[in-house]
């Protein structure tokens, strides 16, 4: 009998704040250890938390982008524990009232079930030398979400799909850059056996791990493990391990806490969170399209396939070029097309960030115009579109700089392609006698002719029309 993996993830993501969550101390990252603190954020006697009203309106933000509830009314904890990067000796988090509550999150075909969202602050980071350990303060209070779902996930490469769903959508909303080297986004994972529809097992818990591939391995090391030991008649610990990426194992860390070992209490310092109804719907009206809405829409309204769709919603920065694109060229399958295919190709290749990119939507809607009108052929838009990458010059400038303009004249084509089949009186002689392939020929012979420029369509239609009229 086989054992059914089962497996619930909480994801910590920082919010973008430019302050921390209850002190005006920056958030940036990579500052000289300890620049970064004040009285609050480093718990001198009498100081007092203010709470900053900008990371609970991104809190709001991924709560509506999730479908979740969000609670009119919503409490700050102390979550008692002592460690050295802790100044106060407690970390300020939402415990039995979270903002956000239910919700869930479209992961492929399944849906996943958020338990709550709820706002706390980060600790300090400590570094460990050989023969001391220092602490920087500079990351202790900044803002965090923590986004716990239900234990509705049945495989690593689901968890690692629901979180690069997680990511997106928090980067959608710009609560979160998800930048996950920089430590702005880790997730813990929780990971039990039971025997298909029996009730759960004892659960182990994976910490900050911060990549979809080590989310992956932890797991799937996990599910080895405890099969291992529940195949040999042993149980499962309930306990907190940590990933190892270069051993790819997890390890045991300490025996799992339960939530009355930390003496939560309503933090004393800060009021009840109230939030206004109208404040929630101005906040809704900040929320973009996500990219499951979007991909509906490009399939529905545009014809894109289902595997396009998802190339072009990945980032939302490319999402809203190609959607620009699309409606300046009037034309969102070609849009579609040259985004997918050739932008892509450009910025990975050089490795720019599309806000660094010379080419706009609009030019990119114009070349796509010139070709729809005729105006340039497929070979020449290409030249046109790499030289627009390159210089950032307009497409038109390009087309007349380079005389790439397409001879769409059927008069001129004609001429020229009699020319060809004058010239080449042997192939003619074979195309009639049934050799067809030599067709081609005769065509390449007459773009030849015409540097290229000649409309494509065109010079088939002519070559194809002079072979097989009856000979003169
Ligand atoms: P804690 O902070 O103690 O880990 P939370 O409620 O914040 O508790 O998070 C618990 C997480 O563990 C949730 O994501 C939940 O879905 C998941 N979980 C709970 N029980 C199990 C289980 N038996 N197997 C797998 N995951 C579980
Ligand atoms: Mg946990
Ligand atoms: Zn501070």
């Amino acid at each position: 009998m086989t054992w059914e993996a089962v497996i619930g993830l909480e994801v910590h993501a920082r919010l973008l704040t430019e302050s921390k969550l209850f002190c005006g101390c920056a958030t940036s990252f990579g500052a000289a250890p300890n620049t970064h603190v004040c009285p609050v954020c480093l718990a001198y006697p009498g100081a007092l938390p203010v709470l900053n009203r900008r990371a609970v309106e991104l809190a709001i933000r991924m709560a509506i982008a999730t479908d979740c509830e969000v609670q009119p009314r919503s409490v700050f904890a102390r979550k008692n524990y002592f460690y050295p990067d802790l100044p106060k000796g407690y970390q300020i988090s939402q415990f039995e009232r979270p903002i956000g509550t239910g919700g869930h999150v479209e992961n492929g075909g399944m849906t996943v079930r958020l338990t709550r969202i709820h706002i706390e602050e980060d600790a300090g980071k400590l570094m460990h030398e050989s023969d001391r350990s220092l602490v920087d303060l500079n990351r202790a209070g900044t803002p965090l979400i923590e986004i716990v779902s239900e234990p509705d996930l049945r495989s690593a490469s689901d968890a690692a799909a629901y979180f690069t769903r997680l990511r997106q959508i928090l980067m959608y909303t710009g609560a979160c850059d998800g930048n996950m080297e920089e430590g702005s986004l880790r997730c813990d994972a929780n990971v039990s056996l039971r025997r298909p529809g029996a009730p759960l097992g004892t659960r182990s818990e994976v910490k900050n791990v911060n990549s979809f591939r080590y989310l992956a391995r932890a797991i799937e090391f996990e599910i080895e493990r405890q099969t291992a030991i529940l195949e040999s008649g042993g149980k499962i610990v309930q306990e907190t391990r940590l990933f190892d990426p270069a051993a790819g194992e997890t390890r045991s860390m300490r025996t799992k806490e339960e939530s009355h070992d930390y003496r939560y209490f309503p933090d004393p310092d800060l009021l009840t969170l109230e939030i206004e109804q109208s404040w929630i719907e101005s906040i809704r009206g900040t929320v973009p399209l996500l990219p499951r809405q979007r991909i509906a829409r490009y399939q529905q309204d545009y014809a894109i396939s289902a595997g396009d769709a998802e190339v072009l919603t990945a980032d939302r920065g490319i999402a809203d070029f190609f959607e620009a694109t699309a409606a300046e060229a009037a034309n969102a399958k070609s849009a579609a097309n040259w985004v997918r295919n050739e932008v892509l190709r450009v910025l990975n290749d050089r490795k720019t960030e599309l806000a660094d990119y010379r080419v706009t939507p609009a030019m990119l809607g114009r070349l796509i115009r010139l070709i729809d009108s005729g105006a340039i052929g497929g070979k020449a838009a290409k030249e046109v579109f790499d030289e627009m990458s390159e210089s950032g010059d307009q497409p038109e400038t390009i087309v007349e700089k380079k005389g790439l303009s397409q001879v769409s004249d059927p008069a001129a084509i004609r001429d020229a392609a009699l020319l060809v089949l004058e010239r080449n009186p042997a192939q003619v002689e074979q195309y009639r006698a049934g050799k067809i392939q030599i067709f081609g020929f005769l065509v390449g012979q007459l773009m030849k002719e015409m540097r290229g420029r000649a409309n494509a369509e065109m010079a088939n239609q002519v070559i194809r029309e002079l072979l097989e009229s009856p000979r003169a």
